[in-house]
């Protein structure tokens, strides 16, 4: 039996960046994967589709050819599902690439197919022939998979998860999409862009209710303005599958009222992927929605096995799972390099157009009895922004009136997944409003939007308020 200083489940971000640290550092690392593509939800399923597929529509669409140049040049729909899918395959596969060339760089042995546990010792890998393999430490990286409610007949031709939705042969001319968390509103808008009527239902009086209130109202304006229908607290009863290829699906909503649409998207939750693995015979914990449970080292109750990423639950992003990643190979093998992930993160919501925020919120703040100001500056009257046309989109800071320490920043505009990130060094190193202002940015840039966003809160501060 081969044996490993560390074996990692998945080859997904977690999964690999855990990997090729830990060869890195020169331990023996095998992982395993049971798909024929390595990245997980990362490369194959979500993130690079996703965002690929918003740049594609973007363009396209030429929606942002219509801010520089005043004109509309019509939406493309001669562009085929193909063109559409073109760029999403090839970032898709070269990222893909990419992980198998790093692994090999980093000497990590790759085997392929469904890991499970015989002991915590002992992997049992089911490929195309069954092998055994030993672990003096186990990562489990296997990820999430979409939610599937019994009441949704799922076919994977008109009638969709987030998965399935990547694989459409054609252009729905409606769809109705369920669920208005990040997924559900990115494919909204993205489809909506590419010319499909698109109806979002949402059993809640907000969409994406963890952001700033003010972003997610501009947002939802913005969507209307792109035609897009939101329907809040509303929540559907029953699918009910097209007779034919040329008939409807129809959709039943609490309240009683029907829609016909051509396709279905349900985007509301996902699970831990951890069913094949047999944690139950080695007694590995996990809780609801199928999470293994993890101390902060990212340990699980067995102590040579860990788990990161979508398979330990929130915030279940590639960007953070890639951390979990590294942060449990430094308290595998005392690396001494990354103890814990930072205290503040940015998310990024790639909808047209994009949000980003980092730190807390308006409504935080007024719940935690926070004495605040705010500071906001508006794409539009930016050099920068005028120069791309900018119609809409702000910069808002939140600011603690008594240090003038930044607390939050939130964006919502072009590039904003972008631009967050000098606000997650504000955030983080507790800057202040002074600092922020006593730095030099290059000019032109959409990066002016920090620097005037901070005048904003300073003249709130002072009390001499010069632009409304
Ligand atoms: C539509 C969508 C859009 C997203 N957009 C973003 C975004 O913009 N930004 C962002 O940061 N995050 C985004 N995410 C989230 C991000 O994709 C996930 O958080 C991330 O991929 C999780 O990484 P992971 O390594 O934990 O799991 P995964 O990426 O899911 O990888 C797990 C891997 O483990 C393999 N596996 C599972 N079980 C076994 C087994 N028993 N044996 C062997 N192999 C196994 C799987 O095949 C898979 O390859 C998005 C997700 C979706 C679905």
């Amino acid at each position: 039996m081969q044996k490993f200083d560390l074996i990692v489940i998945g080859t997904g971000p977690a999964g690999e960046k855990a990997a090729v640290k830990a060869a890195y550092f020169g331990k023996k690392v095998a992982i395993i994967e049971k798909e024929s593509m390595y990245g997980g939800a990362e490369v194959v399923t979500g993130t690079l589709p996703s965002k690929t597929l918003k740049e594609t529509a973007l363009f396209l669409s030429g929606k942002l050819e219509k801010g520089i140049y005043g004109i509309e040049r019509g939406l493309e729909h001669e562009a085929s599902v193909e063109d559409f899918m073109y760029r999403k395959n090839f970032v898709s596969a070269s990222a893909a690439q990419e992980i198998y060339e790093n692994l090999m760089r980093h000497g990590v042995q790759i085997f392929h197919g469904t890991a499970s546990f015989e002991d915590a010792h002992t992997i049992k890998i089911s490929g195309k022939q069954t092998e055994i393999i030993h672990g003096e430490h186990i990562i489990i990286a296997t990820g999430s998979y979409p939610f599937h409610p019994a009441s949704i007949p799922f076919d994977g031709q008109r009638i969709h998860d987030s998965d399935t939705i990547l694989l459409i042969k054609r252009f729905p001319t409606s769809l109705c999409i369920v669920g208005a968390g990040v997924i559900g509103c990115e494919y909204a808008t993205i489809f909506a862009t590419m010319g499909t009527k698109v109806c979002l239902v949402n059993d809640k009086e907000r969409i994406l209710p963890f952001i700033d209130y003010e972003v997610s109202t501009d947002l939802v304006a913005q969507m209307q303005a792109a035609q897009i229908e939101i329907l809040f607290n509303k929540a559907i009863e029953q699918v009910t599958p097209a007779a034919s290829d040329t008939e409807m699906i129809t959709i039943k909503l609490k309240t009683g009222e029907v829609r016909s649409v051509d396709m279905f998207l349900y985007a509301a939750g996902r699970s831990g992927h951890i069913q094949e693995l047999g944690l139950d015979r080695i007694g590995i914990k996990s809780g609801p929605r199928e999470q293994v449970l993890v101390d902060a080292e990212y340990r699980t109750n067995i102590p040579n096995i860990f788990a990161v990423g979508d398979a330990i639950g929130f915030p279940a992003l590639a960007s953070t799972s890639m951390d979990q990643g590294r942060v449990a190979v430094a308290h595998i093998f005392q690396t001494e390099d990354l103890e814990h992930l930072p205290s503040h993160f940015p998310y990024g919501i790639y909808t047209v157009p994009e949000i980003s925020m980092v730190g807390i919120t308006e409504e935080d703040a007024i719940k935690r009895k926070l004495n605040i100001l705010i500071g906001k500056a508006r794409y539009k009257d930016m050099p920068r922004g005028k120069i791309l046309g900018a119609q809409s989109g702000f910069l808002k800071l939140i600011i603690s009136k008594e240090e003038l320490r930044i607390l939050g920043v939130h964006i919502i505009g072009h590039l904003a997944t972008e631009l967050i990130h000098y606000g997650v060094m504000l955030v983080e190193e507790k800057k202040t409003l002074y600092d922020l202002i006593g730095q030099v940015f290059n000019f032109p840039t959409l990066h002016e939007l920090y620097k005037y966003a901070g005048y904003d809160g300073l003249s709130s501060a002072t009390g001499h308020k010069v632009k409304p």
